[in-house]
């Protein structure tokens, strides 16, 4: 039986955020599991979402034997410390050289990885895989959809393939892609790619791929595999990150170099004339909190993405000032989750189901309130929508505060409102809410999208930046997406 060694290193830095990201972060889990080594990677990654468990399952479906190495993922956030970027290499070459004879490698990564001193944290990690096993053994990788894709990434792997769909709905399918790849390989089939980077950055809310111009870009990009033409991936890119290689690309492999590059020239076309399209309104707070006020006693919920705030994206989902404003404006039945504030959560359990929190909630412009406890919840459960599938969620102490019109879901550890798990967790129903402002871009729409009568991309505070042109780039050289004249 062939042997193959897996592991999933999972980071989407936003070089924007001042909070680094330290090897706490790793270690501890979220909506993902915590730093995992060996068999136990296994266990902790069955049956969700995530390319690595779909890769594993591949395998086995394949008979090839998984030999797991190492699970590490970290929320979105500032650069990851060199320290930590060091300690889990060591901890991956030193499995790696234990693992004995190898057939091939398969790593679920990011590809917007950045650390203090590598701006390509994916391609240095895709690099020294390469330098430890020579041109022999092929190494495969699956990227995020928000890969920042380099040519030493390419360079370094036998082969990369991208996510289809934000939201992610489909990370473990993208993981039995990968392993369809290596088993090509693995049979000796040569792979040509062809690789291009496109000279404009896309804002996160407009990368949705259930609207235009990326869901027909996808199927376009899908459809060009056939035939000869093997795989072929489109990384809308991650924005927020100030590095050489930020923004989208386009990668192909095909059983010749020709059709490799004939098949990214023709979709780069297709990408570079959708240029236009990559745009939508962002609300303002108070023009969409007078907007959503019409709700109120219809029996409809509209969703306030509150894409500015976004942890998926590296924000801190701290930020309190839609709930000021919403205190203000006297709003009625709005809910806002979840809020990062480990020491509001703490004073709630301490308070007690019924205790009054005379206090200020979250950062920026905080909230001022007679806060009640409306409930209590351990921050663990599992998630039942689509994109956090199969996981189990560990956000730490979580709230349930009400103060006025406003209902605010409190957690310990930053999440990204994705799944309705998350307010159920509490006791809220969130088809039964009628102004839903939720801490997310676009994943939410996943489980959140059928109960949504209508739904407004919203810029307030945070790092996740939607208004790209706000933004000083200093390293990257591509400018923000053109709506043309
Ligand atoms: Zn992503």
């Amino acid at each position: 039986m062939q042997r193959i060694a897996v592991a999933g290193i999972q980071h989407e830095t936003n070089t924007f955020s001042s909070m680094p990201t330290t090897m706490a972060h790793f270690i501890e889990a979220d909506a993902w599991p915590g730093l995992t080594q060996g068999e136990a990677v296994l266990a902790a990654v069955a049956g969700a979402n995530l390319p690595l468990a779909g890769a594993i399952a591949a395998l086995e479906a394949a008979h090839l034997q998984a030999l797991p190495l190492l699970w590490a993922s970290a929320n979105p956030s500032g650069r990851v410390e060199d320290v930590a970027f060091e300690a889990l290499w060591t901890m991956f070459e030193s499995a790696l050289l234990k693992a004995g004879p190898l057939d091939g490698v398969y790593l679920d990564l990011h590809g917007a990885l950045v650390t203090e001193c590598y701006d390509d944290g994916d391609g240095e990690w895709l690099r020294r895989t390469r330098a430890l096993l020579g041109d022999q053994i092929p190494i495969v990788a699956s990227l995020d959809f928000h890969a920042n894709v380099s040519p030493l990434m390419v360079n370094s792997a036998s082969a990369l393939v991208g996510y289809r769909s934000y939201p992610h709905v489909d990370m473990a399918q993208t993981g039995a892609r990968a392993i369809a790849l290596l088993q090509g390989l693995l049979s000796g089939e040569l792979l040509h790619s062809a690789f291009i980077q496109l000279p404009f950055l896309i804002s996160m809310p407009w990368q949705c791929s259930l609207i235009e111009p990326v869901a027909k870009l996808m199927r376009a990009a899908e459809q060009a595999e056939s035939g000869d033409v093997v795989s072929v991936s489109f990384f809308p890119g991650f924005p927020l990150a100030d590095v050489a290689d930020g923004g989208p690309s386009l990668l192909a492999y095909a059983q010749s170099a020709r059709l490799a590059e004939a098949t990214v020239q023709s979709l780069a076309q297709k990408v570079l004339a959708a240029e236009p399209e990559f745009a939508g309104r962002l609300w303002l707070v108070d023009e969409a909190l007078s907007y959503a006020r019409q709700y109120a006693g219809e029996g409809k919920t509209i969703i306030l993405a509150d894409t500015c705030d976004n942890a998926g994206g590296g924000a801190g989902s701290d930020a309190a000032g839609m709930i000021s404003d919403g205190l203000k404006m006297g709003m009625p039945a709005m809910v806002v989750g979840i809020l990062c504030d480990p020491s509001t959560a703490q004073a709630a359990h301490a308070a007690g189901v019924g205790g009054v929190l005379s206090r200020e909630i979250g950062q920026g412009r905080k909230a001022k309130g007679q806060w009640r406890v409306i409930s209590l919840g351990s921050g663990q459960f599992a998630a039942t929508g689509p994109f956090y599938a199969g996981c189990q969620m560990d956000l730490g102490p979580m709230a349930c505060l009400q103060y006025q019109g406003l209902t605010v879901l409190v957690s310990s550890r930053k999440q990204q409102a994705a799944d309705q798990a998350m307010f159920r967790h509490l006791g809220i129903e969130p088809s039964k809410v009628e102004v839903l402002a939720l801490k997310s871009s676009v994943h939410f729409r996943a489980d959140f999208g059928a109960i949504a009568a209508e739904i407004l991309v919203v810029e307030a505070d945070g790092d996740h930046v939607a208004d790209l042109s706000r933004l000083q780039y200093r390293v990257c050289k591509r400018r923000p997406a053109s709506r043309g004249t």
